[in-house]
C-alpha cells in the first residue's frame, strides 16, 4: 500500500513523491550540477572572440563577453533539457588584467515533478579568461588561404575592371561575409599586368567568380599548392584562383576576317564587334586569340568629288589625288570636308 506520509521526515498531508516530501527529496537529489566548478576561456586579444564548446565565437567587445556567456551556460552544466537555465554575471571582470575573472551565477529550474511545486537551484561559476589569438585573427595576420588572380591576356587591367572586381568582393564581404568572418580580403599585390589578392576563403572567391562570369567572358582555372600540415596531421592547400579576362577591351581595333572591327561590348557570352567596313555586328565566340591591332595610321585627306562609284581624296601634304570606292565606306563622306580615316593593310577605314 502506498504510504501518505514522508518515508524520511514522517510528514504527513503534504505532497509526496517517490514517498518523499518536497523538502526530503531536494535534499537527497540534485537537478543541477556543474561540469567544471572553474573553466578556462581562451579568449582573443585582438577581436575578443572566445573559444566556446562550439568553436570560436564571432568578435567581440570584452565588455559584451558576460552576456555572451550567459546564452551558453548550459554547456557547462549537467541538467536534464527541460530544466530551465539563466544566468547572471556577479561581477565586472577587470579586463586589464593578465587574467580576467567572471563568476556568473547560474539558476536552474525544475518543474518536472507534478506533485511538487517548481524547484530553484543555484550554481556559481568562475571563468577564467585566457589572452589568445583566435583561428581568425591568426588567419588574418598571416594574409589567408587563398589568392585570387585577377589578369588579363596580354595587357593591363582597365580601371573599370579592377573597380568593378573589387565592388564584387566589397558586395559579397557585406552580404554573406556579415555571418562569416573568413569573407575578407586581406592584401592587394600588384604583380605583372594584374593583381593578386589574398582571400580569407576559398568559397568568397568561388561566390566572386560565379558573379563575374555572368558579367564577361574570362579563362579561369583552379590550382592547389600544400602549404603545411595541422596538429591532426591533416593537409592544408593553398587555393590559387585565376580569371582572366580577354586580350581585347572595348574600344580597342582588331582584324577580323579580313576587315578592321571595332570591339564595341564584352559581356558573358560574346565579344561583341562592329565591322568597320560594312557596320554588320558579329558576335565572336571563338575569343581566345583576338589581340588589338598595336599598329595603324590615322590619316587625313580632303574629299574633293565624288563620280559616280568613286571618290577622289587628296593628301594635303603632298598635293596627290587618288580614287577609291565608294563601297569601302557604310556611309557617305562629306564633299570638300577634312575626313581622318584608319589606314590598315592598305585599306582605308572610317572610324
Ligand atoms: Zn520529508
Ligand atoms: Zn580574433
Amino acid at each position: 500500500m502506498r504510504s501518505l506520509f514522508c518515508s524520511v521526515c514522517g510528514k504527513e498531508g503534504v505532497p509526496l513523491h517517490d514517498s518523499f516530501c518536497y523538502q526530503c527529496y531536494w535534499k537527497e537529489n540534485h537537478t543541477a550540477t556543474l561540469k567544471k566548478p572553474k573553466i578556462g576561456l581562451n579568449t582573443c586579444l585582438t577581436c575578443g572572440a572566445v573559444l566556446l564548446p562550439g568553436g570560436w565565437s564571432s568578435s567581440n567587445t570584452p565588455e559584451s563577453l558576460p552576456d555572451l556567456l550567459v546564452d551558453f551556460v548550459r554547456k557547462w552544466v549537467n541538467t536534464p533539457l527541460d530544466n530551465e537555465v539563466s544566468a547572471f554575471p556577479m561581477n565586472d571582470p577587470d579586463w586589464d588584467d593578465g587574467k580576467p575573472r567572471l563568476s556568473l551565477l547560474i539558476k536552474v529550474t525544475d518543474e518536472s515533478i507534478p506533485e511538487f511545486p517548481p524547484h530553484e537551484e543555484s550554481l556559481v561559476l568562475d571563468i577564467d579568461f585566457l589572452w589568445g589569438t583566435c583561428e581568425i585573427c591568426a588567419k588574418k595576420s598571416s594574409g589567408g588561404d587563398t589568392i585570387f588572380q585577377l589578369r588579363a591576356i596580354d595587357r593591363n587591367l582597365t580601371k573599370e575592371e579592377e573597380e568593378y572586381v573589387e565592388q564584387v568582393f566589397r558586395d559579397q564581404i557585406e552580404g554573406i561575409g556579415a555571418e562569416n568572418p573568413y569573407y575578407f580580403v586581406s592584401d592587394k599585390i600588384e604583380v605583372h599586368k594584374g593583381y593578386d589578392y589574398k582571400c580569407g576563403s576559398n568559397s568568397l572567391v568561388e561566390h566572386v567568380i560565379e558573379v563575374l562570369k555572368k558579367k564577361w567572358l574570362a579563362i579561369t582555372s583552379v590550382n592547389y599548392s600544400l602549404v603545411g600540415e595541422t596538429k591532426d596531421g591533416t593537409r592544408k592547400y593553398q587555393h590559387t584562383y585565376l580569371f582572366k579576362l580577354p586580350g581585347v577591351k572595348p574600344g580597342d581595333l582588331i582584324y577580323y576576317e579580313n576587315s578592321v572591327c571595332r570591339v564595341d561590348v564584352i559581356n558573358a557570352a560574346a565579344i561583341i564587334v562592329t565591322d568597320l567596313r560594312s557596320l554588320e555586328v558579329i558576335h565572336i565566340k571563338e575569343w581566345k586569340n583576338l589581340r588589338p591591332i598595336d599598329f595603324f595610321e590615322e590619316p587625313t585627306y580632303l574629299v574633293m568629288s565624288r563620280n559616280y562609284d568613286v571618290y577622289e581624296l587628296m593628301d594635303l601634304e603632298d598635293y596627290h589625288t587618288f580614287e577609291i570606292r565608294v563601297d569601302n565606306f557604310s556611309r557617305e563622306l562629306e564633299l570638300g570636308e577634312e575626313q581622318t580615316f584608319i589606314l590598315f593593310k592598305d585599306q582605308l577605314y572610317l572610324r
